[in-house]
């Protein structure tokens, strides 16, 4: 592996000539970090978890997609980092591509980096901090999922797991299903299927 290329493993698995996702340049920051979560109708339909670091899109993909009550844990399975400028990819990955299949931009929005904001010095993180340590834990601010949110690694070596968890605050809503509610895209309203006839024809 490349490691002055941070996107080194995911130009690797695609062949730009085929697939319409962005094949990733070194763009610089924007001034917040953003966050998307992309609905991804792949062999198993999953919501990919991204999060702005370092210029990259540090990812994850959850297969049960996120939840906004905060006793439920859903499963975070790292994946390679995304370029930034997939923040905004929608449309469709051909067959026979990796991850082949329709990709929707669900949800959209900035994140802030709560445990960069704890009054105790040595507690304080900042994002890649808090990766290392297997404990992210952001305030998002998008169009559909708003408040805290934890990432948390358990286990250790190959029975590491992540799991992603709404925190306990004033935007948590234990009653809400908010996958089946708001089904459709952030930046366009299409659904799945509208996405993948749209290239289609
Ligand atoms: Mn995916």
């Amino acid at each position: 592996m490349d490691e002055e290329d941070p996107l080194a493993e995911y130009r690797s698995k695609r062949d730009f000539s085929k697939t319409p996702e962005p094949e990733g340049g070194r763009s610089g920051s924007l001034e917040k970090p953003i966050f998307v979560i992309q609905k991804h109708d792949a062999s198993n339909l999953h919501y990919d978890f991204r999060l702005e670091i370092e210029g990259v899109l540090k990812s994850w993909a959850v297969p049960k997609g996120p939840s906004t009550d905060p006793s439920t844990k859903r499963l975070a399975v790292p994946t390679e980092d995304h370029a930034l400028e997939y923040r905004d990819f929608e449309g469709v990955i051909p067959e026979g591509e990796y991850g082949a299949g329709t990709v929707m931009v669900w949800d959209y929005g900035t994140y802030r980096n709560l445990r960069a904001e704890k009054r105790d010095s040595e507690a304080r993180k900042d994002m890649t901090e808090s990766l290392n340590d297997g404990k992210v834990e952001v305030w998002l601010e998008g169009n559909k999922l708003e408040g805290g949110y934890v990432l948390i690694r358990t286990g250790s070596g190959e029975n590491a797991r992540w799991l992603l968890i709404k925190m306990k605050d004033e935007k948590a809503e234990p009653e809400r299903d908010i996958l089946e509610e708001e089904p459709a895209s952030v930046m366009t309203g299409k659904s799945l299927e509208e996405i993948s006839q749209s290239v289609n024809q």
